[in-house]
């Protein structure tokens, strides 16, 4: 379980502060699909980078699994990100002159795995988002959506219990949109997705919980957890 307790994120911004986050409370199952909607500025991407651990919280605390990550240390933070959280962005972020088989190799390369066997999963996971024949492609040679899915794929290698995906289907069509989308719902089946997304659309028919965001605060939560869910996650 992954639980936001009265999360604050502040920045410098000229000789003042933004405060992009201002005391967000959420928490999440092991298992849903969770899509975060509200206008641009609102802190979506500041909200998932804290909960992937790319960014830190100002003041609050990040509980994974019932440990305060308060006095996490940088190692402790790396083994997070590196073990338990795959990302996915909007613009792929693919190493161009590499294939589609190394990008995703590549991802597994810290985690100490032999070479064969990070090979047989990168082509499991390319299987498993409908590329398993385009492994020897280059990013530059694919459409946009199919670059998204060796960025799922990659994301999923290393078989992480949390996916976060900020607005994945923003820079792809409608069509193509639907295709990550369904791979999306496909892998949350078995962990948490939570993503970013400017397409009510969508969210509303894929995810299986949709939390509105304004001014850094949670606006609307459609399924908050209960009591008794809360005792047992
Ligand atoms: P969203 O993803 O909803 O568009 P962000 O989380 O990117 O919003 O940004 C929330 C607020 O925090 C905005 O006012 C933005 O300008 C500010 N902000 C985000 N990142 C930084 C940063 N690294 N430095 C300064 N201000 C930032
Ligand atoms: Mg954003």
């Amino acid at each position: 379980m992954l639980e936001l307790k009265n999360i604050r994120k502040e920045y410098p911004a000229g000789n003042g502060k933004v405060e992009a986050l201002r005391g967000v409370s959420l928490t999440f199952r092991k298992n849903e699909f969770v899509s975060v909607l509200g206008p641009s500025g609102c802190g979506k991407t500041t909200m998932l980078n804290i909960i992937g651990g790319l960014d830190k919280y100002t003041t609050g605390d990040l509980v994974i699994n019932g440990r305060s990550t308060k006095d996490f240390k940088d190692r402790d933070w790396d083994g997070y990100r590196n073990h338990s959280v795959g990302f996915v962005f909007q613009s792929y972020n693919l190493i161009p002159h590499q294939t589609v088989l190394s990008n995703v190799e590549l991802a597994l390369s810290l985690s100490g795995v032999s070479k064969a066997e990070r090979k047989k999963r990168a082509v499991a996971a390319l299987e498993r988002v409908g590329l398993g024949d385009q492994l020897k492609k280059r990013p530059g040679e694919m459409s946009g959506g199919q670059m998204q899915r060796v960025a799922i794929a990659r994301a999923i290698v290393n078989d992480p219990d949390i996916i976060l995906a900020d607005e994945p289907t923003g820079a792809l069509d409608s069509e193509t949109s639907v295709q990550v989308m369904e791979i999306l719902k496909e892998i949350a089946k078995d962990r948490l997705v939570v993503m970013v997304t400017h397409n009510p659309e969508l969210a509303e028919r894929y995810s299986t919980r949709i939390v509105r965001m304004l001014d850094g605060e949670i606006l609307s939560d459609s399924a908050p957890l209960s009591v008794d869910e809360r005792k047992a996650e």
